[in-house]
Protein backbone atom coordinates (compact mmCIF):
# COMPACT_ATOMS: atom_id res chain seq x y z
CA UNK A 1 0.00 0.00 0.00
CA UNK A 2 3.03 2.38 1.07
CA UNK A 3 4.56 1.26 -1.83
CA UNK A 4 2.21 1.84 -4.32
CA UNK A 5 1.17 5.46 -2.95
CA UNK A 6 4.87 6.00 -3.25
CA UNK A 7 5.33 4.92 -6.64
CA UNK A 8 2.13 7.38 -7.64
CA UNK A 9 3.67 10.04 -5.90
CA UNK A 10 6.73 9.57 -8.27
CA UNK A 11 5.29 9.17 -10.83
CA UNK A 12 3.47 12.44 -10.66
CA UNK A 13 6.39 14.49 -9.66
CA UNK A 14 7.65 14.03 -13.35
CA UNK A 15 8.41 16.45 -14.88
CA UNK A 16 5.07 18.14 -17.05
CA UNK A 17 2.75 15.99 -15.29
CA UNK A 18 1.45 18.33 -13.07
CA UNK A 19 1.81 22.36 -11.69
CA UNK A 20 4.39 23.33 -9.67
CA UNK A 21 2.42 24.13 -6.33
CA UNK A 22 0.65 20.53 -6.67
CA UNK A 23 4.21 19.49 -6.91
CA UNK A 24 5.49 21.07 -4.06
CA UNK A 25 2.77 19.74 -1.90
CA UNK A 26 3.18 16.27 -3.14
CA UNK A 27 6.91 16.08 -2.47
CA UNK A 28 6.17 17.30 1.11
CA UNK A 29 4.47 13.57 1.58
CA UNK A 30 7.52 11.65 0.42
CA UNK A 31 9.13 11.80 3.68
CA UNK A 32 5.71 10.60 5.70
CA UNK A 33 4.59 7.31 3.07
CA UNK A 34 8.35 6.77 3.68
CA UNK A 35 7.88 6.41 7.73
CA UNK A 36 4.33 4.10 6.91
CA UNK A 37 6.84 2.43 4.69
CA UNK A 38 9.12 2.07 7.92
CA UNK A 39 6.44 1.20 10.20
CA UNK A 40 4.80 -1.51 7.94
CA UNK A 41 7.72 -3.65 8.05
CA UNK A 42 9.62 -2.75 11.67
CA UNK A 43 8.37 -3.54 15.25
CA UNK A 44 7.56 -0.27 16.68
CA UNK A 45 9.27 -0.52 20.25
CA UNK A 46 12.47 -2.09 19.10
CA UNK A 47 12.33 -0.35 15.47
CA UNK A 48 14.03 -4.36 14.48
CA UNK A 49 12.67 -5.48 11.06
CA UNK A 50 8.97 -7.43 11.71
CA UNK A 51 7.72 -10.71 10.74
CA UNK A 52 6.94 -9.33 7.69
CA UNK A 53 9.94 -8.11 6.76
CA UNK A 54 12.14 -10.77 8.11
CA UNK A 55 10.41 -13.28 5.77
CA UNK A 56 11.02 -10.98 2.85
CA UNK A 57 14.84 -11.23 3.60
CA UNK A 58 14.24 -15.42 3.90
CA UNK A 59 13.09 -15.43 0.51
CA UNK A 60 16.38 -13.19 -0.77
CA UNK A 61 18.59 -15.31 1.62
CA UNK A 62 17.78 -18.67 0.12
CA UNK A 63 17.38 -17.56 -2.79
CA UNK A 64 20.94 -16.63 -2.94
CA UNK A 65 21.98 -19.53 -0.75
CA UNK A 66 20.25 -21.63 -3.14
CA UNK A 67 22.71 -20.34 -6.34
CA UNK A 68 25.19 -20.62 -4.18
CA UNK A 69 25.14 -23.76 -2.68
CA UNK A 70 25.31 -22.02 0.95
CA UNK A 71 23.52 -22.93 3.81
CA UNK A 72 21.60 -19.64 5.84
CA UNK A 73 20.77 -20.42 9.73
CA UNK A 74 18.00 -19.43 11.35
CA UNK A 75 18.50 -18.76 15.31
CA UNK A 76 14.85 -18.23 17.08
CA UNK A 77 15.99 -16.42 20.45
CA UNK A 78 13.54 -16.40 23.34
CA UNK A 79 14.30 -14.69 26.62
CA UNK A 80 13.76 -17.01 29.61
CA UNK A 81 11.14 -15.77 32.46
CA UNK A 82 10.54 -12.49 30.79
CA UNK A 83 7.21 -12.87 31.82
CA UNK A 84 7.98 -12.52 35.49
CA UNK A 85 10.20 -9.10 34.70
CA UNK A 86 7.09 -7.50 33.11
CA UNK A 87 4.66 -9.58 36.21
CA UNK A 88 7.36 -7.98 39.52
CA UNK A 89 8.82 -5.06 37.44
CA UNK A 90 6.02 -3.95 35.35
CA UNK A 91 5.70 -3.13 31.55
CA UNK A 92 7.88 0.07 31.50
CA UNK A 93 10.75 -2.33 32.75
CA UNK A 94 10.20 -4.91 30.32
CA UNK A 95 9.85 -2.54 27.52
CA UNK A 96 13.17 -1.44 28.12
CA UNK A 97 14.95 -4.75 28.81
CA UNK A 98 13.75 -5.69 25.30
CA UNK A 99 15.25 -2.52 23.61
CA UNK A 100 18.21 -3.62 25.48
CA UNK A 101 18.20 -7.01 24.40
CA UNK A 102 17.79 -6.10 20.73
CA UNK A 103 20.68 -3.81 21.45
CA UNK A 104 22.85 -6.19 22.05
CA UNK A 105 21.90 -8.76 19.36
CA UNK A 106 22.32 -6.19 16.73
CA UNK A 107 25.36 -5.63 18.43
CA UNK A 108 26.68 -9.02 18.38
CA UNK A 109 25.92 -10.00 14.75
CA UNK A 110 26.86 -8.45 11.51
CA UNK A 111 25.50 -5.68 9.35
CA UNK A 112 24.29 -7.94 7.03
CA UNK A 113 22.44 -10.68 9.24
CA UNK A 114 19.00 -9.77 9.62
CA UNK A 115 17.97 -9.54 13.51
CA UNK A 116 13.82 -9.16 13.57
CA UNK A 117 11.60 -9.58 16.60
CA UNK A 118 8.18 -11.42 16.37
CA UNK A 119 6.43 -10.88 19.42
CA UNK A 120 7.11 -10.29 22.84
CA UNK A 121 9.84 -11.51 23.87
CA UNK A 122 10.75 -13.82 20.49
CA UNK A 123 13.48 -12.54 18.29
CA UNK A 124 14.89 -14.04 15.55
CA UNK A 125 18.56 -13.65 13.92
CA UNK A 126 18.98 -14.55 10.21
CA UNK A 127 22.54 -15.65 9.03
CA UNK A 128 22.75 -15.59 5.30
CA UNK A 129 26.21 -16.89 5.45
CA UNK A 130 26.69 -18.30 8.41
CA UNK A 131 30.05 -20.56 7.41
CA UNK A 132 30.06 -24.12 8.89
CA UNK A 133 28.31 -25.02 12.21
CA UNK A 134 31.21 -23.70 14.34
CA UNK A 135 30.60 -20.32 12.82
CA UNK A 136 26.74 -20.82 13.96
CA UNK A 137 27.97 -21.68 17.02
CA UNK A 138 30.46 -19.14 17.44
CA UNK A 139 27.76 -16.20 17.16
CA UNK A 140 25.01 -18.36 19.29
CA UNK A 141 27.81 -18.31 22.22
CA UNK A 142 28.44 -14.30 21.49
CA UNK A 143 24.56 -13.55 21.68
CA UNK A 144 24.14 -15.90 24.93
CA UNK A 145 27.25 -14.03 26.88
CA UNK A 146 25.73 -10.61 25.77
CA UNK A 147 22.33 -11.24 26.70
CA UNK A 148 23.61 -12.33 29.85
CA UNK A 149 25.04 -9.27 31.08
CA UNK A 150 23.86 -7.94 33.92
CA UNK A 151 21.66 -5.01 33.08
CA UNK A 152 21.03 -1.69 35.05
CA UNK A 153 17.69 -0.15 34.81
CA UNK A 154 16.66 2.12 37.41
CA UNK A 155 17.67 0.94 40.69
CA UNK A 156 17.38 -2.97 38.85
CA UNK A 157 19.99 -4.85 38.60
CA UNK A 158 18.21 -7.76 36.20
CA UNK A 159 19.98 -10.75 35.01
CA UNK A 160 18.89 -11.94 31.56
CA UNK A 161 19.36 -15.46 29.72
CA UNK A 162 17.76 -16.92 26.44
CA UNK A 163 16.95 -20.08 25.06
CA UNK A 164 17.96 -20.63 21.25
CA UNK A 165 17.02 -22.98 18.85
CA UNK A 166 18.69 -22.88 15.13
CA UNK A 167 17.52 -24.15 11.64
CA UNK A 168 20.09 -24.61 8.77
CA UNK A 169 18.45 -24.53 5.55
CA UNK A 170 18.84 -26.99 2.96
CA UNK A 171 18.88 -29.59 5.78
CA UNK A 172 16.16 -28.49 8.24
CA UNK A 173 13.48 -26.54 5.52
CA UNK A 174 13.41 -25.31 1.99
CA UNK A 175 11.33 -22.42 2.89
CA UNK A 176 11.71 -19.56 5.44
CA UNK A 177 7.88 -20.72 7.21
CA UNK A 178 9.60 -24.05 7.97
CA UNK A 179 13.07 -23.32 8.83
CA UNK A 180 11.09 -20.52 11.47
CA UNK A 181 8.99 -23.17 12.79
CA UNK A 182 12.16 -25.80 13.39
CA UNK A 183 14.19 -23.07 15.09
CA UNK A 184 11.15 -22.48 17.26
CA UNK A 185 10.50 -26.28 18.15
CA UNK A 186 14.20 -26.52 18.88
CA UNK A 187 14.22 -23.58 21.08
CA UNK A 188 11.35 -24.93 23.07
CA UNK A 189 13.83 -28.10 23.37
CA UNK A 190 16.42 -25.97 24.91
CA UNK A 191 13.67 -24.67 27.34
CA UNK A 192 13.01 -27.95 28.42
CA UNK A 193 16.73 -28.63 28.75
CA UNK A 194 16.73 -26.05 31.49
CA UNK A 195 17.06 -22.58 29.62
CA UNK A 196 19.78 -20.40 28.78
CA UNK A 197 20.95 -22.56 26.71
CA UNK A 198 20.60 -23.54 22.83
CA UNK A 199 19.60 -26.64 20.46
CA UNK A 200 19.81 -27.48 16.95
CA UNK A 201 17.06 -28.84 15.01
CA UNK A 202 16.72 -32.73 14.46
CA UNK A 203 13.84 -34.32 12.75
CA UNK A 204 13.35 -36.63 15.61
CA UNK A 205 11.60 -33.22 17.32
CA UNK A 206 9.81 -33.10 14.62
CA UNK A 207 8.87 -36.22 14.87
CA UNK A 208 8.05 -35.65 18.77
CA UNK A 209 5.85 -32.44 17.64
CA UNK A 210 3.93 -34.51 15.62
CA UNK A 211 3.28 -37.04 18.41
CA UNK A 212 2.47 -34.53 20.50
CA UNK A 213 -0.49 -32.79 18.50
CA UNK A 214 -1.76 -36.25 17.27
CA UNK A 215 -2.25 -36.92 20.83
CA UNK A 216 -3.73 -33.70 21.51
CA UNK A 217 -6.21 -34.10 18.43
CA UNK A 218 -6.97 -37.83 19.70
CA UNK A 219 -7.49 -36.65 23.02
CA UNK A 220 -9.94 -34.20 22.50
CA UNK A 221 -11.81 -37.38 20.40
CA UNK A 222 -11.34 -39.48 23.67
CA UNK A 223 -13.10 -37.38 25.77
CA UNK A 224 -16.11 -37.07 23.67
CA UNK A 225 -16.13 -40.71 22.45
CA UNK A 226 -15.87 -41.64 26.43
CA UNK A 227 -12.08 -43.61 26.02
CA UNK A 228 -11.57 -42.47 29.33
CA UNK A 229 -11.74 -45.06 31.74
CA UNK A 230 -11.38 -44.90 35.97
CA UNK A 231 -9.61 -47.77 37.08
CA UNK A 232 -9.91 -48.24 40.90
CA UNK A 233 -6.80 -49.64 42.99
CA UNK A 234 -7.57 -50.34 47.20
CA UNK A 235 -6.48 -49.03 50.11
CA UNK A 236 -6.05 -51.02 53.34
CA UNK A 237 -5.68 -50.34 57.10
CA UNK A 238 -2.07 -51.72 57.40
CA UNK A 239 -3.33 -53.45 60.71
CA UNK A 240 -6.72 -54.98 60.25
CA UNK A 241 -5.93 -55.08 55.98
CA UNK A 242 -9.52 -53.84 55.63
CA UNK A 243 -10.26 -52.16 52.50
CA UNK A 244 -10.44 -48.77 53.99
CA UNK A 245 -10.44 -46.94 50.62
CA UNK A 246 -9.56 -46.80 46.64
CA UNK A 247 -7.86 -44.53 44.78
CA UNK A 248 -9.48 -43.49 41.42
CA UNK A 249 -6.55 -43.96 38.72
CA UNK A 250 -7.12 -42.63 34.95
CA UNK A 251 -6.92 -45.04 31.86
CA UNK A 252 -7.42 -44.32 28.04
CA UNK A 253 -8.95 -47.10 26.40
CA UNK A 254 -7.09 -46.18 22.75
CA UNK A 255 -8.53 -47.34 19.85
CA UNK A 256 -5.62 -48.50 18.37
CA UNK A 257 -2.52 -48.31 20.86
CA UNK A 258 -5.17 -50.28 23.91
CA UNK A 259 -5.08 -49.38 27.56
CA UNK A 260 -3.07 -46.80 28.25
CA UNK A 261 -1.66 -45.27 31.50
CA UNK A 262 -1.33 -41.94 32.72
CA UNK A 263 1.93 -41.01 31.47
CA UNK A 264 1.52 -42.10 27.78
CA UNK A 265 -0.64 -38.93 27.88
CA UNK A 266 -0.94 -36.83 30.88
CA UNK A 267 1.62 -35.00 30.00
CA UNK A 268 -0.18 -33.40 26.64
CA UNK A 269 -3.23 -33.29 28.58
CA UNK A 270 -1.69 -30.71 31.08
CA UNK A 271 0.09 -28.79 28.31
CA UNK A 272 -3.14 -28.30 26.66
CA UNK A 273 -5.10 -27.78 29.63
CA UNK A 274 -6.99 -31.18 28.82
CA UNK A 275 -6.59 -32.27 32.17
CA UNK A 276 -9.29 -29.50 33.42
CA UNK A 277 -12.54 -31.34 31.23
CA UNK A 278 -10.76 -34.81 31.78
CA UNK A 279 -9.87 -34.25 35.28
CA UNK A 280 -13.41 -33.08 35.94
CA UNK A 281 -15.15 -36.22 33.97
CA UNK A 282 -12.91 -38.37 36.88
CA UNK A 283 -14.22 -36.91 39.59
CA UNK A 284 -17.53 -36.89 38.37
CA UNK A 285 -17.16 -40.94 37.41
CA UNK A 286 -15.72 -41.65 41.03
CA UNK A 287 -18.46 -39.93 43.09
CA UNK A 288 -21.24 -41.93 41.26
CA UNK A 289 -18.66 -45.01 41.52
CA UNK A 290 -18.47 -44.21 45.09
CA UNK A 291 -21.78 -43.69 45.55
CA UNK A 292 -22.83 -46.82 44.03
CA UNK A 293 -20.40 -48.60 46.27
CA UNK A 294 -22.17 -47.00 49.47
CA UNK A 295 -25.72 -48.08 48.03
CA UNK A 296 -23.81 -51.62 49.15
CA UNK A 297 -23.11 -51.17 52.57
CA UNK A 298 -18.95 -49.48 51.50
CA UNK A 299 -17.93 -47.15 53.76
CA UNK A 300 -14.80 -46.67 52.68
CA UNK A 301 -13.30 -43.51 50.96
CA UNK A 302 -12.56 -42.59 47.24
CA UNK A 303 -9.51 -40.72 46.26
CA UNK A 304 -8.76 -38.71 43.47
CA UNK A 305 -5.83 -36.83 42.45
CA UNK A 306 -5.68 -33.08 40.80
CA UNK A 307 -3.26 -32.12 38.80
CA UNK A 308 -1.96 -28.49 39.13
CA UNK A 309 -3.37 -26.92 36.56
CA UNK A 310 -7.24 -28.28 37.52
CA UNK A 311 -6.04 -26.29 41.35
CA UNK A 312 -5.97 -23.27 39.72
CA UNK A 313 -9.24 -23.36 38.28
CA UNK A 314 -11.64 -20.80 39.55
CA UNK A 315 -14.10 -23.46 39.43
CA UNK A 316 -12.87 -26.03 41.35
CA UNK A 317 -15.05 -25.76 44.61
CA UNK A 318 -17.94 -24.93 42.48
CA UNK A 319 -16.94 -28.33 39.93
CA UNK A 320 -16.11 -30.10 43.57
CA UNK A 321 -19.59 -29.73 45.25
CA UNK A 322 -21.58 -30.23 41.97
CA UNK A 323 -20.26 -34.17 41.63
CA UNK A 324 -20.69 -34.36 45.45
CA UNK A 325 -24.43 -33.13 45.07
CA UNK A 326 -24.75 -34.84 41.71
CA UNK A 327 -23.55 -38.18 43.24
CA UNK A 328 -25.52 -37.06 46.02
CA UNK A 329 -21.93 -38.39 48.14
CA UNK A 330 -21.54 -36.69 51.42
CA UNK A 331 -18.20 -34.59 51.57
CA UNK A 332 -16.17 -36.61 53.79
CA UNK A 333 -16.00 -39.71 51.29
CA UNK A 334 -13.99 -37.64 49.14
CA UNK A 335 -9.93 -37.40 49.33
CA UNK A 336 -8.27 -35.13 46.89
CA UNK A 337 -4.45 -36.04 46.22
CA UNK A 338 -2.49 -32.82 45.91
CA UNK A 339 1.01 -32.92 45.29
CA UNK A 340 3.37 -30.93 47.51
CA UNK A 341 4.43 -28.37 44.90
CA UNK A 342 0.92 -27.08 44.99
CA UNK A 343 1.14 -26.41 48.92
CA UNK A 344 4.81 -25.22 49.70
CA UNK A 345 3.87 -21.99 48.20
CA UNK A 346 0.23 -21.43 48.54
CA UNK A 347 -1.30 -18.09 47.38
CA UNK A 348 -4.11 -16.54 49.48
CA UNK A 349 -6.93 -18.25 46.91
CA UNK A 350 -5.13 -21.17 47.14
CA UNK A 351 -5.21 -21.64 50.92
CA UNK A 352 -9.06 -20.35 50.81
CA UNK A 353 -9.86 -22.84 48.07
CA UNK A 354 -8.12 -25.72 50.67
CA UNK A 355 -10.30 -24.31 53.55
CA UNK A 356 -13.24 -24.37 51.56
CA UNK A 357 -13.10 -27.74 50.50
CA UNK A 358 -12.23 -28.90 54.15
CA UNK A 359 -15.37 -27.39 54.94
CA UNK A 360 -17.15 -29.18 52.27
CA UNK A 361 -15.69 -32.53 54.32
CA UNK A 362 -13.42 -32.99 51.76
CA UNK A 363 -9.92 -34.65 52.77
CA UNK A 364 -6.74 -33.42 51.52
CA UNK A 365 -3.62 -36.23 50.92
CA UNK A 366 -0.32 -35.03 50.09
CA UNK A 367 0.55 -37.08 47.28
CA UNK A 368 4.05 -38.55 46.76
CA UNK A 369 5.31 -37.05 49.66
CA UNK A 370 9.08 -36.80 50.50
CA UNK A 371 9.89 -37.23 46.64
CA UNK A 372 9.77 -33.50 45.73
CA UNK A 373 10.67 -30.39 48.57
CA UNK A 374 12.39 -30.18 51.69
CA UNK A 375 10.59 -27.17 52.98
CA UNK A 376 8.07 -28.36 54.93
CA UNK A 377 6.55 -25.14 56.63
CA UNK A 378 3.73 -25.83 54.82
CA UNK A 379 2.45 -28.92 57.02
CA UNK A 380 1.78 -26.55 59.60
CA UNK A 381 0.19 -23.91 57.12
CA UNK A 382 -1.97 -25.80 54.87
CA UNK A 383 -5.81 -27.98 56.21
CA UNK A 384 -4.34 -31.25 55.29
CA UNK A 385 -5.33 -34.76 56.38
CA UNK A 386 -2.86 -36.96 55.20
CA UNK A 387 0.61 -38.04 53.71
CA UNK A 388 1.66 -40.28 50.98
CA UNK A 389 4.87 -41.78 51.73
CA UNK A 390 6.39 -42.14 48.04
CA UNK A 391 7.21 -45.35 46.41
CA UNK A 392 10.48 -45.19 46.12
CA UNK A 393 11.13 -45.00 50.22
CA UNK A 394 8.59 -48.31 50.22
CA UNK A 395 10.96 -49.75 47.74
CA UNK A 396 13.47 -51.02 49.85
CA UNK A 397 12.39 -50.65 53.10
CA UNK A 398 12.54 -54.24 53.75
CA UNK A 399 16.52 -53.98 52.78
CA UNK A 400 17.82 -50.22 53.68
CA UNK A 401 18.23 -48.59 56.98
CA UNK A 402 18.56 -44.78 55.47
CA UNK A 403 14.33 -45.40 53.69
CA UNK A 404 13.10 -47.00 57.12
CA UNK A 405 14.68 -43.85 58.89
CA UNK A 406 12.98 -41.69 56.63
CA UNK A 407 9.77 -43.41 56.57
CA UNK A 408 9.63 -43.71 60.63
CA UNK A 409 10.38 -39.98 60.24
CA UNK A 410 7.36 -38.80 58.13
CA UNK A 411 5.38 -41.11 60.33
CA UNK A 412 6.04 -39.48 63.77
CA UNK A 413 6.00 -36.08 62.06
CA UNK A 414 2.91 -37.54 60.63
CA UNK A 415 1.19 -38.15 64.02
CA UNK A 416 3.13 -34.69 65.52
CA UNK A 417 0.79 -32.88 62.84
CA UNK A 418 -2.33 -34.92 63.75
CA UNK A 419 -1.86 -36.13 59.89
CA UNK A 420 -2.62 -39.98 58.47
CA UNK A 421 -0.08 -41.73 56.85
CA UNK A 422 -0.38 -44.40 53.45
CA UNK A 423 1.99 -45.81 51.70
CA UNK A 424 2.07 -46.21 48.01
CA UNK A 425 4.11 -49.21 45.71
CA UNK A 426 3.56 -51.81 48.11
CA UNK A 427 4.45 -54.56 46.49
CA UNK A 428 6.11 -57.71 48.84
CA UNK A 429 5.03 -59.11 52.10
CA UNK A 430 8.50 -57.48 53.55
CA UNK A 431 7.28 -53.77 52.93
CA UNK A 432 4.31 -54.79 54.88
CA UNK A 433 5.84 -55.96 57.55
CA UNK A 434 8.24 -53.40 57.76
CA UNK A 435 5.58 -50.21 56.69
CA UNK A 436 3.73 -51.95 59.81
CA UNK A 437 5.91 -52.18 62.40
CA UNK A 438 7.04 -48.51 61.82
CA UNK A 439 3.06 -47.37 62.46
CA UNK A 440 2.28 -46.50 58.68
CA UNK A 441 -1.87 -46.27 58.78
CA UNK A 442 -2.55 -47.27 55.55
CA UNK A 443 -1.26 -49.15 52.54
CA UNK A 444 -1.47 -48.98 49.00
CA UNK A 445 0.10 -51.11 45.90
CA UNK A 446 0.48 -54.00 43.61
CA UNK A 447 0.73 -56.24 47.16
CA UNK A 448 -3.25 -55.80 47.78
CA UNK A 449 -4.32 -55.19 44.11
CA UNK A 450 -3.59 -53.30 41.29
CA UNK A 451 -5.99 -50.67 39.59
CA UNK A 452 -8.83 -52.39 38.03
CA UNK A 453 -11.93 -51.28 36.39
CA UNK A 454 -15.29 -50.70 39.25
CA UNK A 455 -16.82 -54.10 37.45
CA UNK A 456 -13.72 -56.92 38.75
CA UNK A 457 -13.47 -54.90 42.10
CA UNK A 458 -14.48 -57.42 45.08
CA UNK A 459 -15.49 -54.80 47.68
CA UNK A 460 -15.30 -55.87 51.50
CA UNK A 461 -17.98 -53.40 52.92
CA UNK A 462 -17.12 -53.34 56.77
CA UNK A 463 -15.02 -50.79 57.21
CA UNK A 464 -15.89 -47.08 57.70
CA UNK A 465 -13.15 -44.83 57.76
CA UNK A 466 -14.98 -41.94 56.69
CA UNK A 467 -16.51 -41.54 60.18
P1 LIG B 1 0.08 -41.53 41.62
O1 LIG B 1 -1.04 -40.66 42.07
O2 LIG B 1 1.31 -41.53 42.46
O3 LIG B 1 -0.56 -42.96 41.47
C1 LIG B 1 0.10 -44.13 41.82
C2 LIG B 1 0.65 -44.81 40.61
O4 LIG B 1 1.44 -45.92 41.04
C3 LIG B 1 -0.41 -45.39 39.71
O5 LIG B 1 0.08 -45.36 38.38
C4 LIG B 1 -0.52 -46.82 40.17
O6 LIG B 1 -1.04 -47.70 39.22
C5 LIG B 1 0.93 -47.12 40.46
N1 LIG B 1 1.06 -48.19 41.44
C6 LIG B 1 0.19 -48.56 42.37
N2 LIG B 1 0.67 -49.59 43.10
C7 LIG B 1 1.90 -49.86 42.63
C8 LIG B 1 2.90 -50.81 42.97
O7 LIG B 1 2.77 -51.62 43.89
N3 LIG B 1 4.05 -50.80 42.26
C9 LIG B 1 4.23 -49.92 41.23
N4 LIG B 1 5.38 -49.98 40.55
N5 LIG B 1 3.32 -48.99 40.87
C10 LIG B 1 2.16 -48.97 41.58
P2 LIG B 1 -0.79 -44.81 37.22
O8 LIG B 1 -2.19 -45.26 37.36
O9 LIG B 1 -0.06 -45.12 35.97
O10 LIG B 1 -0.79 -43.26 37.47
C11 LIG B 1 0.38 -42.53 37.34
C12 LIG B 1 0.16 -41.12 37.79
O11 LIG B 1 -0.77 -40.45 36.94
C13 LIG B 1 -0.47 -41.02 39.16
O12 LIG B 1 0.51 -41.15 40.12
C14 LIG B 1 -1.08 -39.65 39.13
O13 LIG B 1 -0.10 -38.67 39.43
C15 LIG B 1 -1.47 -39.48 37.69
N6 LIG B 1 -2.92 -39.69 37.55
C16 LIG B 1 -3.59 -40.85 37.48
N7 LIG B 1 -4.92 -40.62 37.35
C17 LIG B 1 -5.07 -39.28 37.35
C18 LIG B 1 -6.21 -38.40 37.26
O14 LIG B 1 -7.37 -38.80 37.18
N8 LIG B 1 -5.97 -37.05 37.29
C19 LIG B 1 -4.71 -36.56 37.40
N9 LIG B 1 -4.56 -35.25 37.44
N10 LIG B 1 -3.64 -37.36 37.50
C20 LIG B 1 -3.80 -38.70 37.48
CA1 LIG C 1 -2.20 -40.26 43.66
CA1 LIG D 1 1.50 -41.08 44.47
Amino acid sequence: MAAALKGLVVDLLKPGVLDVVLKDRLARLVPAIARIEHLAHHDPLTDLPNRTLLADRMRQAIAQAQRAERRVAVLFVDLDHFKHINDSLGHAVGDHVLIEVSRRIVANVRASDTVARLSGDEFVVLLPEPGGIEGVVRVVAGLTSAIAEPLQIDANRIRMSASIGVSLFPKDGSDGSTLLTNADLAMYHAKAAGRSTYRFFSPEMDAQARARLRTETELREALVRSELLVFYQPQVDSRTGQTIGHEALLRWSHPRRGLLCPDAFLGVAEETGLIVPIGQCVLRQACAQCSTWRARGYRGSISVNLSARQFGQDDLLDNVKKALDDARLPGNFLVLELTESLLVEPTGASMKLLHDLRSLGVRIAVDDFGSGYSSLSYLKRCPINSLKIAQPFVEDIGVEPEDRAIARAIVSLARAMHLQTLAEGVEQAGQVQALRDIGVDSLQGYYFGRAVPAAELRLSCESDPAS
